[in-house]
């Protein structure tokens, strides 16, 4: 039961976002800057936002080769540039907007091991740097297997290494944390622990009906006359003929390993694995590829199969030569479809969605909250 002053002052916004992610407390920072006096409310259902964004292993990147050489199958060369360049200036944005120091980004390396089914790829590399120089404005990518040795990796296992010059890694916990302590700072209102259940357009207005996740008979309609939604994997809920897939990610941490061989962020297996350091921890993902369908999940749970994987290959390949133990293992839900290229549209006259970023929403989310803003 709400009270008249609840209803009058409490349930009305001028902006409603459901979704704490990335593109949702992004979407809401930029509106908030173009529209400061206005009543600005993000919903998200979880105490914490509880997606992808909190999940992830905090590679900031605009793509490796044999990502890039994926993507030119399906997409045009003057598309595969674009998104390129829009993962690019998403970074920009989120590091400008938040600094450096506070989501901890550091370019130590960021490097692609190339296995025996990948080698032809480096035939492309010169090409590859050709295309994306004039946007990038430097090379992109350069070979340095040399550092196979010193990293420890086994010699089966990486068989060429490239560089690339225009990545780094964030502290995913700290920017999500800066996130929200700037969406506050800005007067946005995250409210947690609400669970939107249903939109309805009006003439006038978008009522979201929610509930404080748990309780779904405690009933509270929120108003608002434009609202955007953020909820990436998840969205099917309220559009259930977007052409989206939630593709489940599940990660792993080591204890401290005193001697760690190596600093930097990693992919291999065509970007379906990646790890880095974090100190002397070792943050290892990925893996989806090995159970496509299984993993069209929207649960948040590790499985045995792609765990063991994960432990197989750092035993084997990745230290084949160091003891190591597991801290922690989870798992993050990501938003995938036909095309890599993310929907930020207007829906209808007052809704708008900023959805699917596929694993690249840490570099291209704040751009996308951004363009999302500027449709309200
Ligand atoms: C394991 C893993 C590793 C990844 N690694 C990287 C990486 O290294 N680099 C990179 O760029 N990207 C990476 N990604 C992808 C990146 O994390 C995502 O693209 C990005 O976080 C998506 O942000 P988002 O705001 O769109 O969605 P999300 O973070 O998923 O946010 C959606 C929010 O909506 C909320 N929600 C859903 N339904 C409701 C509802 N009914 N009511 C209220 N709230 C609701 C959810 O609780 C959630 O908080 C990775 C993802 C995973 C899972």
């Amino acid at each position: 039961m709400i009270s008249y002053w609840e209803r009058e002052a409490l349930l009305q916004y001028d902006h409603l976002i459901i979704g704490s992610g990335i593109v949702g407390l992004s979407t809401a920072i930029s509106l908030q800057e173009k529209y400061p006096k206005q009543r600005i409310a993000v919903l998200e259902r979880g105490v914490l936002p509880t997606g992808a964004s909190t999940k992830n292993a905090g590679f900031a990147c605009i793509g490796s080769l044999t990502e890039i050489l994926d993507d030119l199958t399906h997409l045009s060369e003057k598309e595969v540039v674009d998104l390129v360049e829009r993962r690019r200036n998403g970074l920009a944005t989120l590091r400008q907007r938040l600094g450096d120091e506070a989501i901890e980004y550091l370019e130590c390396g960021s490097y692609e091991i190339i296995g025996e089914r990948e080698l032809p790829a480096l035939e492309e590399l010169e090409r590859i740097n050709t295309l994306l120089k004039p946007m990038l404005g430097q090379q992109a990518f350069s070979l340095c297997s040399e550092k196979r040795s010193d990293f420890g990796f086994a010699s089966s296992f990486a068989k060429a290494m490239i560089l690339n010059h225009c990545e780094g890694q964030i502290h995913t916990g700290k920017m999500m944390r800066a996130l929200l302590d700037k969406a506050r700072t800005v007067g946005v209102q995250v409210l947690t622990g609400v669970t939107v259940s249903r939109i309805e357009e009006t003439e006038k207005q978008v009522n979201l009906v929610a509930y404080p996740s748990g309780k779904p008979t405690h009933q509270y309609q929120f108003v608002a006359p434009q609202v955007y939604i953020c909820t990436n994997a998840f969205s099917k809920q309220f559009l259930p003929n977007l052409d989206l897939q939630p593709g489940r990610g599940q990660v792993l941490v080591t204890h401290p390993i005193p001697n760690l061989p190596f600093e930097g962020i990693f992919h291999f297996d065509e970007g379906y694995f990646y790890f880095r350091n974090h100190g002397k921890r070792v943050i290892f993902g990925g893996g989806r590829n090995l159970d496509f369908e299984g993993e069209q999940s929207t649960q948040l749970e590790t499985t045995p199969l792609i765990m063991n994987a994960l432990e197989t290959h750092l035993r084997e390949n990745i230290l084949p030569n160091t003891p190591f133990e597991i801290d922690m293992r989870w798992a993050g839900v990501m938003g995938f479809g036909k095309t890599k290229v993310p929907i930020v549209k207007r829906h209808s006259e007052r809704i708008a969605i900023g959805i699917r970023m596929g694993g690249m929403g840490v570099a291209i989310g704040s751009l996308i909250g951004a363009e999302l803003a500027s449709l309200g």
